[in-house]
């Protein structure tokens, strides 16, 4: 009996993993050294700056550093930590994190607990065994990682031990920022300059502007006998066999469907523990593939976000283990079923709580800030395109209710209406609200939204805020967002330059503003006009439309990482990232691209040649065995018989060949550098790789089911 089937028999017996779990309010950051909990426990001035830091409105003092320490020590020790680490984003895709114990010498032999101020406000990892993209090498190798006041520390547990994490910025002695929140925070205080700029203008009163993310989480969770028995899952994410089950998703009937028992025991205890770190988890329910789900928290700053998505997906592989789960989030993890997003809902907001992207707030505001993204985003279409690309995503976009490679934006029928009128130089239509009357006598009439929902999208309205929805499920989620805030600060800031020239009068009421700024606005959206589009972007008259246009459709991520070092970058990544912080990322890119490929194409050869081929060659010589036993009995096996072993035994050999041209490519660019081999990989490697897919899973429909060794569609999809 193969492996597989006696995992199908273990995993018939599991039961349930029952334990009382209840999300509750009051466990909101109870393993959190939260603002709150400081102001309780720290002296008051000290508090107030931590506090002002942490709003980003002052520095922390580094004289305060020992006290806040020691109080996060005693709290941290009260809760069961016996370490302390900074807790960092390398451009790795996770998080990092490096533990050391509290204790110190005391003298005469004995040891204490002690956390001093330099130890919380910074820590010296290696540097040059990160991604660096060329920026630290071995002998250049010292790192500094300084704890980010912004970010609350937290307890995190892992086994039976308990660590304190210190979520920090990682940099280069030289002072390079080696990750991914440096930039985002930069890029947050670009938005923040250019958003205040337009609340002036407007005349809105607020401190300061922020942009605001709410990660919606895709993953799937299979049954973990499955995954163990699938070395592409454990190493690479996706599968990179596996034949298209009888059922998969068509009937639609997983969307929304009643959780599963064992999925809903796992949920339930990844929220809890989730909320206990203070992320706000709100949304939970079963996604359109089989075995896929979806988490989502409410929004936060986008700094939050980014560390809490980071620290959830960790949680959710975590506790998956316990379920006897795998809890997956690659892009693409099944082929032809839906890939995993990771919408980035995105918006920005005042500290005195307006959300900048709410049309009923400032009819001004929104316009200009409405035409700002349009203009950014038509200006730099190739940018998104890279900042969302990686090997995985290329697997995702352009099919199975994911966007295409080809950059639009939806606005909704409403806003889109708006638009044209205001270009068309049309007075700007009422709000046109539909009511829909279902013509039941007990069910009131209900407000329609101003537009639809169109999955198609890469970049939607969905009312007061833009869903990112090209991002994928295993990416970290700042990039996206830091190109975001720096295109969208740029083009307000060009817009706002044009409207101040021409309204020089600062007595106008509101509305005379508008009629005012309405020229430039309409100038910008008639050049922007382009990426708007509401239909079904799918279709290959769309595909033709989109060339018209001029939007670029870069079908490989590869290809777009270039846009990393155009100069059109590197003007709006001004105090973002410098030119030599582009560049190293463009390569850090390249390189993964590379090497995710290279593991894939390496676990093709692995699996087809120790697992497929020699359960193929079994199977062949028994079926060639039982046709020649009739022959020896004087039975003329049919020709129907014959024919199909014919056709066995050619489905075997067209995939050995196919693999065997994967390992051709790659031994003819083992020797090319890192963007060679990416170009080579994209548009030679990446081909054969599906073609040699393609039959090996038609041989996996052929061969005796008892002899298969990986476990398949069907079993991973469906026994949870
Ligand atoms: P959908 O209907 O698109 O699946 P969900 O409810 O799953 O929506 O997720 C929507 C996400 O958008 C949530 O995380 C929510 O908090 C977030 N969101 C709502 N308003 C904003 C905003 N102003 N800025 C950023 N994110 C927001
Ligand atoms: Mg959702």
């Amino acid at each position: 009996m193969t492996a597989r089937i006696e995992s199908i028999k273990r995993i018939g017996r599991r039961t349930r993993k029952v334990e009382e779990k209840s999300v509750h309010s009051i466990h909101f950051g109870m393993k959190v050294f939260s603002l709150r909990l400081m102001e309780q426990v720290l002296p008051k001035k000290i508090y107030q700056n931590v506090l002002a830091a942490s709003e980003g409105k002052e520095k922390l003092d580094p004289a305060n550093a020992d006290a806040i320490a020691a109080a996060m020590k005693d709290w941290a020790l009260q809760n069961g930590a016996t370490h302390f680490t900074h807790w960092f984003q390398p451009l790795t895709g996770a998080s990092a994190e490096k533990h050391d114990s509290f204790l110190s010498w005391s003298g005469n032999g004995t040891v204490l607990e002690s956390f001093r101020g330099k130890e919380l406000l910074r820590g010296e990892p290696d540097a040059s065994s990160f991604p660096s993209g060329g920026l630290r090498a071995t002998h250049q190798a010292r790192g500094y990682t300084v704890w980010d006041p912004a970010s609350a520390p937290f307890l995190w547990k892992g086994g039976d031990g308990v660590t304190l994490c210190i979520p920090s910025l990682f940099f280069s002695w030289t002072g390079l920022a080696l990750d991914h929140k440096i930039p985002l925070l930069r890029s947050d205080e670009k938005i923040n300059a250019a958003a205040m700029r337009l609340l002036k203008f407007c005349e809105i009163a607020a401190g300061r502007v922020f942009s605001t993310v709410g990660p919606e989480q895709e993953y799937f969770l299979i049954d973990r006998a499955f995954y163990l028995l699938r070395p592409d899952l454990h190493l690479a994410g996706r599968t990179v066999y596996g034949a298209k089950p009888a059922k998969g998703q068509e009937l639609e009937d997983h969307y929304f469907g009643p959780v599963k028992d064992r999925v809903m025991a796992f949920m339930r205890e990844f929220e809890e523990e989730a909320v206990k770190l203070g992320i706000p988890i709100k949304t939970r329910h079963n996604e359109v593939a089989p075995a896929q789900h979806e988490v989502a928290p409410l929004f936060e700053n986008a700094a939050a976000a980014v560390d809490h998505n980071l620290i959830l997906m960790e949680l959710m592989r975590q506790i998956a283990l316990e379920h006897d789960l795998a809890c997956l989030t690659h892009e693409k993890p099944f082929a032809g079923i839906n890939g995993s997003g990771k919408h980035n809902n995105w918006s920005l907001a005042t500290d005195t709580g307006i959300n900048l992207l709410d049309p009923r707030e400032n009819t001004l505001l929104f316009l200009t800030l409405l035409t700002a993204i349009l203009r950014a985003v038509h200006d730099h279409a190739g940018l998104m395109r890279a900042s969302i690309g990686s090997a995985g995503n290329d697997h995702r976009l352009g099919g199975s209710e994911a966007p295409p490679t080809i950059l639009s934006v939806y606005l909704g029928e409403r806003l889109e209406k708006v638009v044209d009128h205001l270009i068309d130089e049309k007075p700007i239509p009422e709000a046109l609200i539909r009511q829909i009357d279902l013509g039941l006598a007990h069910v009131p009439l209900h407000e329609a939204d101003a537009g639809d929902r169109n999955r198609t999208s890469f970049f939607a309205f969905t009312g007061n805020k833009f869903e990112f929805r090209a991002v994928g499920a295993s990416a970290h989620s700042a990039f996206p967002i830091t190109v975001i805030n720096a295109i969208v600060a740029d083009a307000l800031h060009l817009i706002l330059d044009e409207i101040g020239d021409i309204v020089k009068d600062r007595t106008l009421s509101q509305e005379e503003l508008l009629r005012a700024a309405l020229p430039c606005l309409r100038k910008h959206l008639r050049i922007s006009k382009g990426v708007v589009f509401g239909g079904n972007a799918y279709t290959a008259e769309w595909e033709a439309e989109a060339v018209r246009r001029g939007l670029p459709n870069i079908r490989k991520s590869f290809h777009s990482f270039a846009q990393l070092t155009d100069q059109r970058t590197q003007r709006v990544f001004q105090g973002v990232l410098s030119e030599e912080e582009l560049h190293s990322r463009f390569e850090v890119l390249v390189e993964r691209y590379v090497k995710t490929m290279q593991i894939e194409a390496s676990l093709m050869l692995e699996l087809f040649r120790t697992q497929v081929l020699p359960a193929a060659l079994h199977d062949q010589k028994r079926r060639s065995k039982a046709l020649k036993n009739l022959a020896d009995l004087g039975i003329q096996p049919s020709s129907h018989l014959l024919a199909g072993l014919k056709a066995f035994s050619d489905a075997a050999g067209a995939a050995a060949q196919a693999v065997d041209e994967i390992e051709k490519v790659l031994r003819q660019s083992a020797d090319f550098g890192f963007e060679a081999k990416g170009k080579a990989y994209a548009e030679i490697l990446d081909p054969k790789m599906e073609e040699a897919r393609r039959l090996v899973d038609h041989l996996e429909t052929l061969v005796d089911n008892a002899l298969w060794p990986l476990p398949k569609y069907r079993e991973m999809l469906f026994l949870v």
